[in-house]
């Protein structure tokens, strides 16, 4: 199968699907590639996701102090299963709604690997077989992937990344959070607010730092 367009997008996060839209009400034919589902690490694996725990941590903390002012809610426990599965919920009704926008402005989605076999030719692996796709412009957003630190494999169970962190099924005692960013606050502090003893680890001069990850030359 093959597919042309005036300009495709890789990566269907906010920052190409902004532009897909953008194009599309330009007046270009626009096809949007992305292997994965489309909003990106953003509204899948990132900041909606971390936002949905982090407004249920709130309130769970909330309603836990609630005696102090006079509000007494007996038994409040946290059932993560369902928590994430409302999580996900909230990143559904988000990632329809960018689809839904793609479609309405007249873009073209192909869910697939993508690679260039050539200067203005893509070759992308589908659900359903290879397709080309030909273009005369493409705009390269793939975003970006959690930072590997040598000497820790993640596997997802003990040793997790930002997207594992996202989707535990049951809480852990305590958690060590390697890196003192404002993703790794934000789940650290959830975590913190619905129970876990959270310790925080940051090779740089404070928190929230914004730098580059920072790995001991000799463990490289
Ligand atoms: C836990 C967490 C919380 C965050 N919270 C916030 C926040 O509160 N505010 C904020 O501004 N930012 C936040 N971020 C950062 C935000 O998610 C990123 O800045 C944003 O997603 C970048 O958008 P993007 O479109 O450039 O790339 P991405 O969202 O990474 O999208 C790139 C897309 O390209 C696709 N792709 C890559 N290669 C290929 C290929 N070869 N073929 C097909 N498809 C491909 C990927 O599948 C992906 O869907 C957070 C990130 C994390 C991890």
């Amino acid at each position: 199968m093959s597919n042309s367009a005036d300009v495709v997008v890789l990566g269907a996060g906010p920052a190409g699907y902004v532009c897909a839209i953008r194009l599309a009400q330009l007046g270009k034919k626009v096809t949007v590639i992305d292997r994965a589902e489309v909003g990106g690490v953003c509204l899948n694996r990132g900041c909606i996701p971390s936002k949905a725990l982090i407004y249920a941590g709130g309130l769970y903390e909330k309603i836990s102090h609630g005696t102090e002012i006079g509000i007494e809610v007996e038994g409040a426990k946290i059932n993560l299963p369902k928590l994430m599965k409302w999580k996900e919920s909230v990143v559904q009704k988000l990632t329809g709604g960018v689809a839904s926008l793609l479609k309405a402005n007249g873009c073209q989605f192909i869910a697939g690997d993508a690679k260039f076999t050539g200067p203005k030719i893509l070759e992308v692996k589908t659900a359903s077989g290879i397709q080309q796709v030909t273009f005369n412009q493409i705009v390269i957003a793939t975003g970006s992937r959690p930072a590997a630190l040598p000497g820790f494999e993640v596997d997802q169970k003990q040793i997790l990344d930002s997207t594992g962190a996202l989707s535990l099924q049951k809480l852990p005692k305590s958690m060590l959070c390697i890196g003192g960013g404002y993703i790794g606050l934000e789940l650290g502090m959830f975590y913190a607010k619905v129970g876990v003893k959270v310790t925080v680890v940051e090779a740089g001069p404070g928190l929230l730092g914004g730098g580059r990850p920072r790995f001991n030359q000799s463990s490289r």
